[in-house]
């Protein structure tokens, strides 16, 4: 098939952890792919593989400022932004306009491709949640003014710019509210619970659990979610969708479970907790069920094998740092 008769899309964020899974998908479905990222926390070996494919380009770009794409766009997917607390607490201004500004300049390129958009929302629009499971129902429970307000409050924007160019412009949009996900290519040094307690075991030393260890999360395998986005940016439901894995657990008993799989004596430790740590999260997944007929598959044990299997392999020295 000629480059010009496949379905174009731009994935921003195209560099980091989910955003190069995703470049993956739709280059494996036959899509002409156009990756964005300023590489601010992304880095270019997670698509390193893709630069010698002919249907696959890459623009380094701030997608804060104006973005210009040549040529006919289908898709959009709007990934970029800093995910893990450290980053989004190291560069909170870049969070809030990748967020805001850059979202408005990706449903302004939306509409003038008429394209159908996708944004990459988030759980932490739940804040600390006083419901749970969480439904997307839930209205939430944000500190706008504590120190993880830049990123919730960003992606609640988000939501909303987004619903307005759906109600008012009669874009085709998508919003996936994303629960902690997990899997090959996250950063070994980003802070994230996952990352931090493998690298940690991997090298035989303590596990820094925040807090007593008993806030939950619910981790979902890369996979499931790159499915269950799939599924949604080709469905046609505009209002936000939950994708996560509602297998919840104690931190606590995730760092065990991290010292297990890993076959290490690692000890635990306990640091304070961050200000404003949500104390449970779980989605409630019956909307994708129901209108995606998606549920994820890969089990923990599975998904901390292929994600430990791949931080094994990773060059020495990189594992040894002791920035985590
Ligand atoms: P990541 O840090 O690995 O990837 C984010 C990418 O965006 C990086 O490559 C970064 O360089 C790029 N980026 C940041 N600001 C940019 C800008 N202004 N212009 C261009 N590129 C920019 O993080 P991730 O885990 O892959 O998260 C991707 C998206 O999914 C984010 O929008 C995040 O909020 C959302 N999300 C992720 C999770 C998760 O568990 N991984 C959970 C909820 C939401
Ligand atoms: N956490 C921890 N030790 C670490 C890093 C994180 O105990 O070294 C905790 C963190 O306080 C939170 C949970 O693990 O309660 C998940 O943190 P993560 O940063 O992975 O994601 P988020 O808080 O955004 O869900």
């Amino acid at each position: 098939m000629d480059k010009q008769e496949k379905k174009r899309i731009l994935i921003t964020g195209a560099a980091g952890f989910l955003g190069s899974h995703l470049c993956d998908r739709f280059i494996a479905e036959d899509f002409h792919v156009i990756g964005m990222d300023n590489l601010i926390t992304g880095d270019l070996r997670n698509i390193a593989h893709l630069f010698k494919l002919p249907n696959f380009e890459f623009y380094q770009h701030d997608v804060s400022k104006f973005v210009h794409v040549t040529g006919q766009l289908d898709y959009i997917l709007h990934f970029a932004s800093p995910a893990s607390p450290i980053d989004y607490l190291q560069i909170p201004i870049q969070t809030l306009k990748v967020g805001s500004l850059g979202t408005h300049n990706l449903l302004g390129l939306a509409k003038s491709k008429s394209a159908r958009i996708l944004v990459a929302s988030t759980s932490e629009v739940y804040g600390d949640p006083q419901v749970s499971p969480q439904p997307e129902e839930y209205w939430g429970n944000v500190n706008p003014v504590g120190p993880r307000g830049v990123y919730d409050e960003a992606k609640r924007f988000q939501e909303a710019m987004t619903m307005a160019y759906h109600n008012f412009h009669g874009l085709e949009t998508r919003i996936v509210r994303i629960f902690n996900t997990y899997g090959p290519r996250m950063r070994l040094n980003d802070g994230r619970a996952l990352p931090t307690f493998i690298a940690q075991a991997l090298n035989g030393d303590a596990l820094t659990v925040f807090g007593d260890g008993t806030q939950t999360r619910s981790f979902c395998y890369v996979s499931d979610q790159v499915e269950g986005i799939y599924r949604l940016l080709l469905s046609d439901y505009a209002l936000p969708v939950n994708i996560g894995n509602p297998d919840e657990l104690t931190i606590l008993e995730m760092a065990q479970e991290i010292i297990n799989a890993t076959g290490k004596r690692s000890k635990i430790v306990y640091n304070a907790l961050p200000v404003d740590d949500p104390k449970q999260r779980r989605p409630d997944i019956s909307k994708a069920k129901s209108l995606l007929h998606w549920k994820p598959e890969v089990s923990r044990a599975e998904g901390l094998q292929k994600t430990i299997a791949y931080f094994k392999a990773l060059p020495q020295e990189e594992l040894k740092r002791k920035d985590f």
